[in-house]
């Protein structure tokens, strides 16, 4: 059995029909790469619709002023990437006069492009024969070859680009990267992989070996933090009171509304009674309503938040607070979370 040949044919035969595989347009696929790290399919895929047609070409996006790229990024998260991926249009505009490279060794000397998305552009692109290493090709590699080393350790990183490097196929690189990302993603799955239908199961270490919850290995624990969130809701006149949040924080820059964060979950009466409550509002409790908790996951944290409409206006504003008219809100990026109770409330 050729390993590459079974994969290629396997991949030809059941893979997804993505629009950025119809494309060797470096900008479009650095677009989808970008959408879709941290991303499922169907979530992105939308997102890269509306990139595509707001911004055809990488003048147009390095053209665009970030409030915009954070608006059409509302919902997708992790709005750093969207800010970052504004930095590395505007590079491409000035150094590369708005052609985007498609080397590796040009790719990679871009802001905010990495050695996994540098691998795809040029191997995609150019067909440049470069491996990718994503979460799924760390996990196919893992366990088809039998490597045990912890693949977020340093010398396991190295290890996979060295594993990765030999193992792929030189004379095809950008329908092998496709391949491996692709039997991640739908048969070598994290759990309970479907090895009864993976076209590399006769040369599978971990197939043969019985090892495939084994593997791959990971040596840190992600920790969790639970965070308690209560957004108060000020209205006046036709304008909500909305907080500018800090740089150092989830959503850095971003508007949300007026916050209080405790470390453990509170009764209303146990918020309404702490120093930071009272300093804002004074010692007088004017809750209008108080909506149920809702759970907001993010990769590393879990945001448990309550939104309160409150009944008077604070007596003092703080620096990082401003009425926004409601019908301008629609035009800035809000975090989801925001985004959808003041949507619901406010129509
Ligand atoms: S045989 Fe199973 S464990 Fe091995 S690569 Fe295929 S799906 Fe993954």
């Amino acid at each position: 059995m050729n390993v590459h040949h079974e994969l290629i044919n396997w991949y030809q035969t059941v893979k997804r029909d993505l629009p950025w595989r119809h494309t060797t347009d470096a900008y479009t696929i650095w677009l989808s790469e970008i959408i879709l790290q941290q991303t499922r399919v169907e979530q992105g895929m939308p997102y890269y619709h509306r990139f595509i047609e707001t911004y055809p070409t990488v003048t147009h996006f390095a053209a665009a002023p970030e409030d915009d790229i954070l608006k059409l990024w509302q919902g997708l998260g992790y709005y750093s990437r969207g800010r970052n991926m504004l930095k590395t249009a505007r590079q491409v505009q000035d150094e590369y006069g708005g052609k985007f490279p498609t080397t590796y060794q040009e790719l990679i000397k871009l802001k905010g492009i990495g050695e996994y998305t540098a691998a795809a552009i040029a191997s995609f692109a150019a067909n440049e024969a470069k491996a990718v290493l994503d979460g799924n090709v760390y996990r196919v590699l893992s366990r088809y070859l039998g490597i045990s080393e912890a693949i977020d350790s340093t010398v396991g990183k190295k290890l996979f680009r060295q594993a990765a490097d030999d193992f792929l196929n030189k004379k095809n690189p950008a329908t092998h990267n496709q391949a491996m990302m692709e039997l991640g993603a739908l048969v070598c799955k994290p759990k309970n992989p479907a090895c009864g239908t993976c076209p590399i199961r006769p040369g599978c270490y971990a197939f043969l070996n019985n090892a495939t919850t084994a593997l791959p290995v990971k040596s840190k624990k992600v920790k969790i933090k639970e965070r308690y969130f209560n957004y108060f809701l000020i209205e006046d006149e036709g304008k909500i009171l909305m907080n500018k949040r800090a740089e150092n924080d989830i959503w850095a820059n971003m508007y949300d509304l007026p916050l209080i964060e405790t470390p453990l979950p509170t009764t209303i009466d146990e918020l309404a009674a702490l120093p930071q409550t009272t300093e804002i509002f004074g010692s007088e409790l004017i809750i209008k309503k108080v909506f149920p908790v809702v759970k907001h996951i993010l990769t590393h944290q879990h945001l448990h938040v309550r939104f309160i409409i409150w009944g008077k206006k604070p007596p003092a504003m703080k620096p990082n607070w401003v009425f926004i008219e409601v019908e301008n809100l629609k035009k800035i990026a809000l975090p989801k979370v925001v985004f959808i109770f003041l949507d619901n409330f406010l129509n």
